[in-house]
């Protein structure tokens, strides 16, 4: 994935893809310097989203010195674009990863990734992150037989695994959402949504305050043994913390290869007079489409909407008109609304939906999320900073998840990977 053009924190926006509702209500933020020179530090982080930021943290809660290398502005990637839903749990439902895993490795799956909510409420407390977080997760069901699924898996994390949720039927959506003519969905008051950029920043903070060097505009060119080398300088360290994601191919090849970028498309409407009426419980919504349809209220009332994807890295030539078509569906009478703010950004996307975290040597990685990584990237995080400080037994229980390259190499993955989606996409049409 190419790095467009960046626009410095406050200026001009001059990357169409990053013309977000967030960065226009982004709090403040003193952009930190580029890195120059040689330096020596215990671990280097590359990558400044939620999963580098939460690295750096937590390594240096540990008592680590610390360097976080990002090529942008802090959370320029996903993390600063994202949907701002906190789904609990991973792409995979827990039947699925019980009948694959087995019940004691499904546990500690599910203590991880479920677990991963309760970690990113500590870090807004602790820290004070001014983040508009809301409570509340809607999973919509598109088709009835979607909704019958989602009860099983409902009833089996309630019972296996003491997870409640609440079964909202057809009859009750009404509650929740006012459109979309749902079949029914499952309502989890501890998932909910915020404002991704500001959580980022609020990270970026408290790391500075932990004594985390943080450097932006210094993308990292190569790494090689134990040095980091950037434009103007070059760090050693004892352990390199990978967390770039889509760029991920960049620094190693091999690793680049494990994801395809899907790129994926927001607006946010003008306030509404009426959001309320839309959404009356103020929950975040998903519905079980295979190109889903998610959506929100911002904390000023404005829809923000996410819809239709892309398997190419072309933008459409009008965001907002390619989003508001999805979001008349779900809400025709927004057919006239302004939309203020329409971005975009690659969802870095692993051939199992499961995440790749992993080692090599003195350098530590974490990716892939596949659209899920708004809660689980603080866990991986601090998973990886047990790791370097050699606690391998949380980070294994992701590590060991099996996951592999794309076939076909660089050059097939992504027309393999784009035939696989659109059929499945196909398939909700039919
Ligand atoms: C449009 C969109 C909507 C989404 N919606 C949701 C949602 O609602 N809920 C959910 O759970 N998930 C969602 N996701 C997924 C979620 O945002 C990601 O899984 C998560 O943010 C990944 O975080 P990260 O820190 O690993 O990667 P990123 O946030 O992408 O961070 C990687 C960083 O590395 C930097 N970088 C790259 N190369 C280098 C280099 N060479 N040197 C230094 N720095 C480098 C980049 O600039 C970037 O800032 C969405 C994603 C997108 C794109």
């Amino acid at each position: 994935v190419p790095l467009p053009i960046a626009s410095r924190w406050g200026d001009k926006v001059t990357d169409p893809l990053n013309n977000s509702y967030y960065r226009a209500t982004a709090n403040a933020w003193d952009t930190q310097p580029s890195f120059v020179g040689e330096r020596d530090y215990d671990v280097a982080v590359i990558g400044g989203g939620f999963t580098g930021l939460s690295t750096a943290l937590a390594c240096a809660e540990k008592g680590l010195k610390v360097a976080l290398f990002e090529a942008q502005s802090i959370s320029f990637g996903a993390s600063g674009r994202n949907g701002g839903q906190l789904i609990p749990g991973l792409r995979w439902s827990m039947r699925e990863i019980d009948a694959e895993f087995g019940r004691e490795r499904a546990q500690a799956i599910f203590d991880l990734a479920y677990g991963a909510v309760r970690r990113v409420n500590d870090r807004i407390s602790q820290h004070g992150i001014d983040c508009d977080l809301k409570p509340g997760h809607l999973e919509a069901a598109y088709k009835p037989e979607h909704f019958a699924d989602m009860q099983r898996e409902a009833d089996f994390l309630a019972r296996e695994f003491g997870w409640n949720s609440e079964i909202v039927q057809p009859q009750g959506m009404g509650r929740h959402i006012n459109g979309g003519g749902y079949h029914g969905g499952i309502y989890d008051s501890r998932g909910g949504h915020f404002h991704p950029l500001n959580y980022a920043v609020g990270l970026a903070q408290a790391a500075l305050k932990a004594g985390v060097e943080i450097f932006e505009y210094s993308p990292v060119q190569r790494i090689d043994g134990d040095r980091v080398f950037a434009e103007q300088g070059k760090a050693k360290a004892q352990s390199i913390l990978l967390a770039a994601d889509n760029w991920m191919g960049d620094l190693d090849r091999e690793l680049g290869g494990y994801t395809v970028p899907i790129m994926n498309y927001n607006i946010a409407t003008a306030p509404l007079a009426n959001a309320d009426e839309l959404l009356p419980s103020d929950a975040a919504i998903a519905d079980s489409r295979f190109v889903l349809n998610y959506f929100r209220l911002s904390a000023d009332k404005r829809l923000i909407f996410g819809g239709g994807e892309k398997y190419v890295q072309t933008p459409p030539t009008d965001i907002a008109a390619f989003v508001r078509k999805h979001m008349v569906e779900v809400f025709p009478s927004l057919a006239d609304t302004p939309i203020d703010y329409a971005w975009g950004g690659a969802v870095a996307v692993t051939m199992n939906r499961l995440p790749h975290l992993g080692r090599k040597g003195n350098v530590f990685f974490a990716h892939g999320f596949s659209g899920h990584g708004a809660l689980v990237t603080t866990l991986a995080g601090e998973l990886l900073a047990e790791a370097v400080t050699g606690t391998m037994e949380r980070f294994d229980v992701f590590a060991h998840l099996p996951n592999r390259p794309f076939p076909g190499g660089r050059l097939f993955a992504r027309p393999l990977a784009t035939l696989g989606l659109l059929w499945y996409a196909l398939r909700d049409r039919l």
